[in-house]
């Protein structure tokens, strides 16, 4: 299989420029189609010459994925159902800064990325696990959902009449991997991807504004704390004790808490960046008085904050959302331990924007149609 243009680093572009006897300038004007312009075919790439584009369209894809649905309006948070190459779904969802959050209107936005196609950890209240596991995304899978997002917003603007933002300017200036599959379990495609979009050439996003989030893959968490680019990390925690993780992640029986947390530690002594811990509230399992203090005491330990996050039912599931006033006890209960903690009402609740949840429900109605053309 070929390899596709958007997932080599800059210096094995330049290793490959200079055996085919390019000029540098040639590969400034190529990465630019690729990065600035998000080209989608070698004939778009005008300006260089026809045996150039012939040789890369002879050793390189260009793969771009095909948009199949979206959920939500403009100026809110928007779901995208991505259809791959292979027939595969991901999802990203694109989050605009709320006026309300920073003070003014900004057109900052977040996009949330997918790494695989499904999940294999199997969290017991998540959507993407429900299917298992299909395969890693490759490097360029990973990263095209941010250029194809950008692409579809440029084409949105050009129809509302609106004018087109310059070839440089970003829609998207925040990324965190929170979408389908886990992204330490796709190690290297991950940091490829993050390079890439990192990189001033490439993405342009700084790796400040990067957030991987792990389910609690230890050893991996270790290997990220001795990459050299800054990005952030968040722990989905979701249970500050084995028994209440245990029931409800399935990876905690392979990396308990306390592996875990030595792997954090690591991570922040030698980042010295503040960690997140993610905490879904689930009714009823991870929501009761007594959670609190031991939640509180690891994030002291781990120098991290905490980021309460109401559940989001997944249809077919047992788990609910505990009530406003549960949520509110909870979070005062971390506050009260001198902890900086933060209660999220999930945006974008009303469009399945839970990881995983879209994809799902698309997959179903298909398998549910393939079950009628079989009966018919
Ligand atoms: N696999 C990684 C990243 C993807 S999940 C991880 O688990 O961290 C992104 C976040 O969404 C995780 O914190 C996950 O626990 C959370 N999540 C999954 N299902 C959810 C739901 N139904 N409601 C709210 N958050 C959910
Ligand atoms: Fe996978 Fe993360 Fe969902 Fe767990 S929460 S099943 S690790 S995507």
């Amino acid at each position: 299989m070929k390899p596709d243009a958007r997932a080599l680093l800059k210096d094995e572009w330049t290793r490959r420029f200079s055996e085919w006897g390019q000029p540098a300038y040639r590969l400034d004007q190529l990465l630019s189609w690729l990065y600035s312009r998000r080209a989608t075919s070698w004939d778009q790439m005008s300006n260089l010459p026809k045996d150039l584009r012939q040789r890369l369209a002879d050793e390189f894809t260009l793969d771009a994925p095909e948009l199949t649905r979206k959920q939500g309006s403009r100026d809110t948070t928007q779901k995208f159902l991505w259809r791959l190459s292979d027939g595969a779904y991901i999802e990203s969802v694109l989050i605009p800064a709320s006026p309300a959050l920073y003070g003014e209107p900004s057109d900052r936005h977040t996009l949330c990325v997918s790494t695989q196609v499904g999940c294999a950890y199997g969290c017991k209240f998540c959507a993407s696990g429900l299917e298992g596991w299909k395969r890693n995304l490759r490097t360029e899978e990973i990263l095209n959902q941010v250029l194809a997002t950008e692409r579809w917003h440029e084409r949105a603007l050009r129809e509302e009449g609106k004018p087109e933002s310059s070839p440089d300017a970003r829609l998207v200036n925040n990324i965190v991997v929170m979408g389908m599959g886990e992204p330490l379990a796709n190690y290297e495609a991950l940091i490829r991807a993050l390079t890439l979009l990192n990189a001033p050439w490439g993405g342009g996003i700084g790796a400040r504004k990067i957030t991987i989030s792990t389910s609690g893959l230890a050893p991996q968490i270790r290997r990220l704390a001795d990459e050299p680019l800054q990005f952030r990390l968040a722990i989905s925690l979701h249970g500050a004790t084995d028994a209440v993780r245990e029931r409800i992640m399935p990876i905690n029986r392979k990396y308990p808490l306390q592996e875990l947390a030595a792997a954090c530690e690591f991570y922040q002594e030698k980042k010295g960046r503040m960690i997140t811990l993610e905490y879904i509230l689930i009714a009823g399992v991870n929501d009761q008085p007594d959670h609190a203090p031991p939640l509180a005491d690891l994030a002291r330990r781990l120098h991290a904050k905490v980021n309460l996050i109401p559940y989001n039912h997944v249809e077919g599931l047992p788990w609910e959302r505990p009530s406003d006033a549960v949520q509110e006890a909870f979070l005062a209960a971390v506050e009260k331990r001198k902890v900086v903690a933060t209660l999220r009402r999930e945006k974008g609740h009303d469009i399945d924007a839970a990881c995983g949840q879209l994809r799902l429900k698309v997959e179903r109605e298909g398998a549910s149609e393939a079950r009628k053309a079989g009966k018919a």
